[in-house]
């Protein structure tokens, strides 16, 4: 035996995203518009009770599905937030970051030979996840044309009819697209007519610029139907605490349980108490965070435009994703950072109906973006 990968790891390329911050980390002097995380840190009352907890000593595992206070906070938000009732108990499972409950779900529901439709341009884990579980992802693009919406013509073409599990994300990364409530009814029609699973990533959900974020899940005959998955990495600027949780019926959570308790036990102690103080005195801090976010996406989608960049009105995420002033947008970001020290995304990577645009992060500092945006107005002359 050696260590050559297995074929499941070895049917799987390297992150194209890894290979751009590789290029960027040459250089001191990037204004990087390449990074999905928040600038902002967690809000102050949630990082006390981290510290707290742990000046109490409270550092041994939680229940395998997390805290009960905190499960209960979690079914509670997403009544209040999202119209989303789930039982605490039964229904709700607290998980390293929103990455762990989708890798569960991949592996929990999914056999060698399922087919996995997944709406693209879209997140780099979600391919790999199914390919890791042994299925076959099926490509679901999305066009600009429809500001990246998921269409039921988009789920016809691409033969998700025959698929067992559509995954979906709104709003997105990487396109910044939402959907709203009307905007979801075909694709939860379609689910319900061809009997889909339905995981629906919707990390992003307090990053909703232009209406209240709705869920699929809150749709008719939806419930029994979708895993949602959500956490504290985007909203409440903690990504390094490594939060999230998944919202599904009681025998799917009860089968993505039985895997984490083996290999994850609990998520982390600390960060399940951050998180019970997020949810219970932070909407303040979230909406000031959501607001500066917006200021930041009105000023890039007007800069795109003064430059004569196409780039449709990206409603949600921190996301902008102009199209590519040149044809190749791998050589477009490399140009970009070597001649004028800014990273962006090649739109390639995030899958098909990618090529040709650029995803600009603008979870940045508005003095860094008004920079960026003149460097990359000048490069393009
Ligand atoms: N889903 C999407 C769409 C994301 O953009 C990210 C983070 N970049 C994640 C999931 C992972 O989130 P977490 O930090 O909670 O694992």
């Amino acid at each position: 035996m050696t260590f050559e990968a297995s074929e499941r790891v070895a049917g799987v390329p390297p992150s194209g995203i890894r290979r751009f911050f590789e290029i960027a980390e040459e250089y001191d002097d990037i204004i990087s518009l390449g990074v999905g995380e928040p600038d902002f840190a967690p809000p102050w009352a949630a990082r006390d009770a981290a510290i707290a907890s742990l000046e109490r000593g409270q550092t041994s595992y939680t229940a395998n599905r997390g805290m009960a206070e905190l499960r209960e906070r979690i079914a509670s938000f997403a009544d209040r937030r999202y119209g989303l009732r789930y039982d605490p108990d039964e229904e709700v499972l607290v998980t390293s970051g929103a990455s762990e409950a989708v890798d569960l779900a991949f592996r929990a529901f999914l056999d060698p030979g399922d087919t996995v439709a997944v709406a693209q341009p879209c997140y780099i884990s979600y391919a790999p996840g199914v390919q890791f579980a042994g299925a076959d992802v099926l490509d679901v693009p999305t066009r600009a044309a429809d500001e990246f919406k998921l269409t039921r013509e988009a789920l016809e073409s691409s033969g998700a009819a025959d698929a067992d599990v559509l995954v979906m994300c709104y709003p997105n990364n990487p396109t910044g697209a939402t959907m709203t409530r009307e905007e979801l009814k075909p694709v939860a029609e379609f689910a319900r007519e061809h009997d889909l699973l339905v995981f629906s990533d919707e990390i992003y959900s307090e990053l909703s610029y232009e209406h209240d974020h709705a869920s699929i899940a809150a749709l008719p005959g939806m419930r029994e139907r979708t895993v949602v998955f959500n956490g504290f990495s985007k909203a409440y600027a903690m990504t390094g605490l490594r939060l999230g949780y998944a919202l599904a019926p009681p025998e799917a959570i009860e089968t993505m349980n039985r895997i984490h308790q083996y290999t994850m036990l609990s998520a982390p102690t600390t960060a399940q108490h951050a998180a019970v103080e997020a949810l219970d005195s932070c909407d303040d801090e979230v909406r000031e965070m959501r607001d500066q976010y917006d200021r930041r996406r009105n000023f890039v989608l007007s800069r795109f435009e003064e430059m004569g960049i196409d780039c449709f009105p990206a409603a949600g995420a921190f996301y902008a994703f102009p199209e590519c002033p040149w044809d190749d947008s791998d050589e477009f970001a490399e140009a970009l950072i070597e001649d004028q020290r800014v990273a962006v995304v090649p739109g390639n990577v995030f899958g098909a109906g990618g090529e040709g645009h650029l995803r600009v992060s603008y979870a940045t500092s508005l003095g860094d973006l008004k920079e960026a945006m003149a460097r990359i107005e000048s490069f393009i002359g």
